[in-house]
C-alpha cells in the first residue's frame, strides 16, 4: 500500500474536477435553475430527484438523502476507498500524484501485484473452462447440477474445477512465462521444500474466484467434493489478498445493495450462491473468519441496512451477536434472519426451496433487539431472581446501545411490563448504562432519523430548527461559527450535528475558508456527508443577523433547561411521594428559577 496523500495534493484533484463532469460520466445530468438534475444512481426512482451544484460542487439526493463531493461520489458509486477515489480524479485531471503516494506500474511491489491479477484472471477462465467444457471436468459439473446450480449460476460465480493433477496449473503457467516465485507469493503454486518444484495448491476441487471490490480476482476458494478435509481451501493471504477486508460477492452485488440500501451477510460460499439461486441477490459474505470493522466500513460506504443470516447453530448465534455488535458500532440498521435449529442457508433452501428462503427468512428477519432479547435469555431459568435481574441488567446494557431515544423508550416499557418493575426505576437503573454509553458514543454515533427531522420545516419544533438552520450558517461562513463557539457553550442536540460542529471546528482552526466541498473531506462517514449535503440544500436566508443569531441561541438554551426541568420533576415527584417536602420544596425553587431564566422566543 502507498502513503497517504498529502491534503494539498487531493485539494489539487478535488479542485481540478468539475463534479458535473465527473457524475455525467454515470449519470445523464439536465440543467435546471442553478443545479443539474439526474435520476439518482443510488436509488431506484423515475423522476429525477438527485441535484448537483456546480457551485457548492456537492451531489445530494433529496430522494435518498445520498450527498458528498466528487470524491465521496466516486468512493460511493465505485466502492473504492478514499485514496482510490483521489487517484481515480487524478488520472482525469491529469495530475500526476507521488510515486510514494501511489502504487504506480513503476513501483516494483505494484508491477508484481499486476502479475498476480492477470495470472488470477488467467487461471479463474482456466479452472471454469475446464468446468463446463471438458471431459476432466465433466464430474464435477455434474456434482454441481444435483447439488442444484444451474449453468446461470455457474457462470454469474464464475465457478471452476481444479483436476485431479499435482501440476496442471503449474503448467500452464510456466508456458506462459509466468515467474514461479511470484506464483509462490500469489499463492498459485506451491514450493516442495526438498526436491525445489512447484506444485499446484488446488487439486480436485470445486473452485470460487474472489474477487477485490474492484473486480479483480485475487484469491480462490477450493471446496472439496464429498467428503473429506479441509471442506475449504482458500488462497493464503498475499499482498492482493487480505481476507479480513474483502467480502465474498460484495463487487458483484455492489449495484443490487446500494438500490435496496441492503445486504444479506452471510457466512460462506454455499450460502451466497443459495441465497442467489433464491432471488436474493445482495447477499455477500466473509471468508470463514468473523466480520471485521474493515469489513463493516466498506458496507458503509453502500448500505445502510444489514440483515444477519448465519447458521442456527449456538456457534452461528454466538457470530451473529459479535458481527452485529460491530456492525451496531457503525450505525447500521440490523436485523437477524432466524433459521430452523440447526440449519444453514444452503441446508435450508435445498430443504424448503428457495422461495420460501426469501419469504419466511430474509423478509421474516426479527429487529436485532428481539434477537438479543432471545439471545440473552437462552438457557436462563428467569424464575431465579438473580437471573432474572442479570438478565434484566443485560438487556439495558443493550438498549443502551440503540441509538434512537424513541426505540430505547419502546424497550424499556416493553422490559418494565414484563417483569413488572416500575418505569422509573429501571429508567432510573438505565440512566447509569446509557451515560456510560453515550460519553463514549456521542460524537461517534450514528442515527438514523435525520430524513425525518429535517423534512417537515414547518412543524419543527423551536430548538430543532434553531440547530439546522445555525448549522447551515455555520457551514456557509467561518464568522457565524466563530460566534457560535464563543457564545453557546452546550452540544448541539443531534448528535451529528454536534458531531459535524467538531469537524466543523477543527476545519476552521486550520486556517480554511468556508468551502462545503473542501470541508466534506473532513468527515469520517457517509452518514456525515448526507447529513451536510442535506442541510446545505435547506432555504436559509443569504445572512444572519445579529438578532436572528440571538435568537436560535436562546432557542437551544431554552431547551437545555426545558431539559433540566423535566429531569427535577421526576426528582420532585418521587420526593413528594417519599415524604421528603423539605427537598421537594427546594426542587420546586430550582424549576422556578429555571423557568424564569428562560427567554420568550417568537
Ligand atoms: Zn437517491
Amino acid at each position: 500500500m502507498g502513503n497517504r496523500i498529502p491534503d494539498e495534493l487531493i485539494e489539487q484533484v478535488r479542485e481540478s474536477v468539475d463534479i458535473v463532469d465527473v457524475v455525467s460520466e454515470y449519470v445523464p445530468l439536465k440543467k435546471q435553475g442553478r443545479n443539474y438534475f439526474g435520476l439518482c444512481p443510488f436509488h431506484g426512482e423515475s423522476t429525477p430527484s438527485f441535484s448537483v451544484s456546480p457551485e457548492k460542487q456537492i451531489f445530494h439526493c433529496f430522494g435518498c438523502g445520498a450527498g458528498g463531493n466528487s470524491i465521496s461520489f466516486i468512493m460511493q458509486l465505485e466502492g473504492l476507498n478514499f485514496q482510490e477515489s483521489v487517484q481515480q480524479l487524478a488520472q482525469k485531471a491529469n495530475i500526476t500524484l507521488p510515486t510514494d503516494a501511489i502504487d504506480t506500474v513503476k513501483n516494483p511491489q505494484s508491477t508484481e501485484q499486476a502479475i498476480m491479477h492477470e495470472a488470477h484472471e488467467f487461471v479463474k477462465k482456466y479452472y471454469h473452462h475446464l468446468l463446463v467444457n471438458t471431459a476432466e471436468g465433466k464430474e464435477a459439473l455434474d456434482y454441481l447440477i444435483n447439488r442444484g446450480i444451474s449453468k446461470e449460476e455457474i457462470k454469474h460465480f464464475e465457478l471452476g474445477v481444479a483436476l485431479d493433477s499435482w501440476d496442471a496449473v503449474t503448467k500452464v503457467l510456466e508456458k506462459r512465462g509466468y515467474s514461479m516465485s511470484i506464483m509462490e507469493k500469489a499463492g498459485l503454486v506451491v514450493r516442495n521444500e526438498r526436491d525445489g518444484n512447484y506444485y499446484d495448491r488446488f487439486r480436485n476441487r470445486l473452485i470460487f474466484p474472489i474477487h477485490n471490490h474492484q473486480g479483480k480476482i485475487v484469491a480462490f476458494s477450493g471446496r472439496i467434493m464429498g467428503e473429506g478435509s479441509p471442506k475449504y481451501l482458500n488462497s493464503p493471504e498475499s499482498s492482493i489478498f487480505h481476507k479480513g477486508k474483502l467480502l465474498y460477492h460484495f463487487y458483484q452485488a455492489k449495484n443490487v445493495m446500494r438500490k435496496q440500501n441492503r445486504a444479506v451477510l452471510m457466512e460462506g460460499f454455499a450460502d451466497v450462491i443459495s441465497a442467489y439461486k433464491a432471488g436474493v441477490n445482495d447477499a455477500v459474505a466473509t471468508m470463514g473468519t468473523s466480520l471485521t470493522e474493515d469489513q463493516a466500513k466498506v458496507l458503509k460506504t453502500t448500505v445502510d441496512q444489514i440483515i444477519i443470516c448465519y447458521d442456527s447453530d449456538q456457534a452461528g448465534i454466538n457470530a451473529t451477536e459479535k458481527a452485529a455488535n460491530i456492525l451496531q458500532k457503525e450505525g447500521f440498521t440490523i436485523k437477524v434472519a432466524q433459521m430452523p435449529d440447526g440449519l444453514d442457508p444452503d441446508e435450508y433452501i435445498r430443504q424448503f426451496g428457495p422461495e420460501k428462503f426469501n419469504s419466511s427468512i430474509i423478509e421474516a428477519s426479527v429487529s436485532l433487539m428481539s434477537f438479543k432479547m432471545q439471545y440473552h435469555r437462552k438457557g436462563k431459568n428467569l424464575l431465579d431472581e438473580t437471573v432474572k435481574f442479570q438478565y434484566i441488567k443485560e438487556m439495558l446494557q443493550e438498549i443502551a446501545k440503540l441509538s434512537q431515544l424513541i426505540e430505547q423508550d419502546y424497550y424499556l416499557n416493553q422490559l418494565s411490563k414484563e417483569f413488572s418493575i416500575s418505569i422509573e426505576v429501571l429508567k432510573k437503573e438505565f440512566g447509569q448504562y446509557s451515560n456510560q454509553a453515550n460519553r463514549i458514543t456521542n460524537v461517534t454515533e450514528v442515527k438514523t432519523d435525520i430524513k425525518r427531522d429535517i423534512s417537515s420545516k414547518t412543524l419543527l419544533p423551536a430548538h430543532v430548527r434553531a440547530e439546522q438552520t445555525l448549522l447551515a450558517h455555520m457551514l456557509n461562513s467561518r464568522d457565524v461559527t466563530e460566534k457560535v463557539r464563543q457564545q453557546y457553550q452546550g452540544l448541539f442536540y443531534n448528535n451529528d450535528y454536534s458531531e459535524i460542529i467538531i469537524h466543523l471546528y477543527a476545519y476552521y482552526e486550520e486556517g480554511n475558508e468556508s468551502n462545503i466541498s473542501k470541508f466534506m473531506n473532513y468527515l469520517p462517514s457517509k452518514r456525515l456527508l448526507e447529513v451536510v449535503s442535506k442541510i446545505v440544500n435547506l432555504q436559509i436566508a443569504p445572512e444572519l443577523t445579529e438578532r436572528e443569531l440571538k435568537d436560535y441561541l436562546d432557542a437551544l438554551n431554552n431547551y437545555d433547561k426545558q431539559q433540566r426541568i423535566r429531569e427535577k420533576e421526576i426528582d420532585l415527584k418521587k420526593a413528594e411521594r417519599e415524604g421528603d417536602f423539605v427537598k421537594a420544596a427546594t426542587i420546586l425553587q430550582q424549576i422556578t428559577q429555571l423557568r424564569s431564566s428562560m427567554k420568550y422566543v417568537k
